[in-house]
């Protein structure tokens, strides 16, 4: 056996002996987007497959790769499809390509399966696709399938938060490339990111309770970052990591009887 988490590291017989074996797969779902000056186009994947490997060490989980792309950004969650770069499938695209993937991951055997969400738009369709790919299995006669979903930022603590946020906590509709993500990042991946290309003077968003089509650029801060990312420190990137691998591990455990 390969020492690895990741369903693409081992060998199919391997794969299918874990998954013989119980073994929950995780799935991954981010998407492609601007993430302001400081942080690259991949947060939104790179991070819920870093808490997937995290957690799955800890539980003989299997890691499949991310679904790489993802549902349209809108501007008031992650500054909306008039950046360059952000990069994203239509929604009836986005529920079938999830759908399609968990239904593989049925036929090879997985019963016990967990989406691990990082792209807030990705939410509701990435619940369509489950929701369709149960169908398919219950059309196959397949009935013993449970599949978790979930957001990895749900499981940060109010502890957590009340430290790392002293002034009060802006709420985590205006997070997209703010503190939360800037400090997971720079403790997963700090040579990803350019701490010194967070704005000094940018403020947070602030929105209307309407939206507006064709996006409008000019509702977002200029850098991406709906909020500003100064205070993010590779400590606290630590401790928003922990609780979330900590919540994700306990909660499948459960979830599973493992
Ligand atoms: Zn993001
Ligand atoms: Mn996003």
């Amino acid at each position: 056996m390969r020492d690895t988490v990741f369903m693409s590291e081992m060998s199919w017989t391997e794969y299918e002996e874990r998954l013989a074996a119980g073994a929950v797969l995780m799935l991954p779902c981010g998407t492609i987007e601007q993430h302001g000056h400081h942080l690259p186009l991949g947060v939104d994947k790179l991070l819920p497959t870093k808490v997937c490997e995290m957690a799955a060490a800890k539980m003989n989980a299997i890691v499949a790769d991310p679904i790489v792309y993802g549902a349209k950004s809108q501007p008031r969650m992650g500054g909306g499809q008039a950046f360059v770069g952000t990069t994203s499938l239509d929604a009836g695209t986005y529920f079938n390509v999830v759908r399609d993937v968990l239904r593989e991951f049925i036929r090879h055997g997985a019963r016990k399966l967990c989406v691990v969400n990082g792209h807030y738009e990705n939410t509701m369709l990435v619940m369509e696709g489950v929701d369709l790919a149960l169908r398919e299995a219950r059309y196959d006669n397949i009935t013993d399938i449970t599949i978790m979903r979930l957001e990895y930022w749900d499981y940060i603590r109010d502890a957590t938060l009340n430290t790392i946020f002293p002034d009060g906590f802006p709420g985590m509709a205006l997070e997209h490339a703010a503190v939360i993500e800037t400090s997971l990042m720079m403790h997963y991946f700090p040579h990803l990111v350019d701490a010194e290309r967070i704005p000094a003077d940018e403020g947070p968003a602030s929105f209307p309770v309407y939206d507006i089509f064709p996006h409008n650029k000019t509702w977002v801060p200029a850098s991406g970052s709906l909020s500003p990312a100064r205070g993010a420190t590779a400590e606290k990137g630590e401790l928003l990591a922990a609780d979330s691998i900590e919540g994700i591990v306990c909660d499948v455990k459960e979830v599973f009887g493992i």
